[in-house]
């Protein structure tokens, strides 16, 4: 038994999917034309966690709420169907023992209501490798279709983001004491300062990595992007040029400053040793202390970091 259901997609074209991983469950948007004419019946990529599965798994809560009730508007019409039609036997067949008269009921009347979807979103992401178009609220990784990762666009998105967050900390910072009190307030937005470096980082580190790979087959892990020197030999070496020609050493000595902050935030919660003292050359602490995280030294890094970013992605494109 069949039952055709009708999809229609929003004003923009866009038809709702959801990931099946049941960790995930990201609700994104794909143009119902891609839907029909280039996604695979076997493959579909989730844009936020990259879960694989074939097609016929992305029915949202919804759809399925929405399928169920069209399937039993169906199931319904057909019952009645075949009851209407045994009474009306039975009253042909009635004889003077038992007589059965038959008035039909209020007709259930089947009718197979498309499915719509959700009104669209704002942000629009056409795959540079096929062309495939989605949409989304919030981040997304990889394209639905070909699981593509556009590495540029996701490193500016995650930059954009951080950006937005540490401008908007004033604000938070109101709402939080609203809430909570001051000092939650302040600890949690010192926290989120934290974050932001912690956020920039390894987002760089990944973004660093990618696309090191693209121009290079030398095998390489976003580990090696921590060390602020040796991310900028690698590129020297392989790429033949490195951070300095695209950073001054003030703007090379900060960064290593701030990448060994975050190192020892993550890894000795934030408390100074000799080993940081050392590889950062920071003068401003001795050991013991604690360092300080402030918004505008994550805005500069953030800064620094995409002014490198810009040029690397020139020169793998170069080579
Ligand atoms: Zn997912
Ligand atoms: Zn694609």
């Amino acid at each position: 038994m069949e039952i055709p259901i009708e999809m229609v997609s929003d004003e923009k074209g866009y038809l709702d999917r959801e990931c099946p991983h049941e960790e995930c469950e990201f609700i994104f948007k794909i143009h119902i034309e891609d839907w029909k004419n280039k996604v695979s019946d076997e493959k579909v990529y989730c844009p936020r966690c990259g879960h694989i599965a074939p097609s016929d798994q992305w029915w949202t809560q919804q759809q399925l709420t929405d399928m169920k009730e069209i399937a039993m508007q169906w199931a319904l019409s057909q019952i009645q169907k075949t009851i209407q039609k045994s009474f009306k036997e039975m009253s042909r067949n009635s004889n003077k023992y038992v007589e059965i008269s038959y008035k039909p009921g209020k007709k259930v009347t089947f009718q197979n209501n498309p499915i719509g979807q959700q009104e669209e979103w704002e942000l629009e992401i056409h795959c540079d490798l096929c062309g495939t178009r989605t949409s989304v609220i919030g981040t997304a990784y990889f394209c639905p279709c070909c699981g593509h990762n556009a590495v540029d666009r996701v490193f500016n998105v995650s930059m954009d983001r951080v950006k937005n967050q540490i401008n908007s900390l004033n604000e938070m910072q109101e709402l939080l004491e609203k809430v909570y009190d001051k000092d939650t307030a302040t600890i949690m937005i010192q926290n989120l300062i934290e974050t932001s470096l912690k956020d920039i980082i390894s987002a760089y580190q990944k973004f660093a990595m990618e696309s090191f790979n693209k121009g290079c087959l030398k095998k390489v892990r976003p580990n090696d992007f921590q060390i602020v020197d040796k991310g900028s030999r690698l590129f020297n070496e392989y790429y033949g040029t490195g951070y300095e020609e695209w950073l001054t050493s003030d703007e090379i000595n900060f960064m290593i400053v701030m990448f060994q902050r975050r190192h020892i935030m993550e890894h000795n919660n934030g408390i100074v040793d000799d080993r940081y003292l050392h590889n950062s050359n920071d003068k401003t602490y001795r050991v013991g202390q604690r360092v300080v995280c402030k918004k505008e030294q994550v805005l500069r890094l953030l800064e620094i970091i995409k002014k490198l970013s810009e040029n690397i992605s020139l020169v793998v494109i170069i080579v």
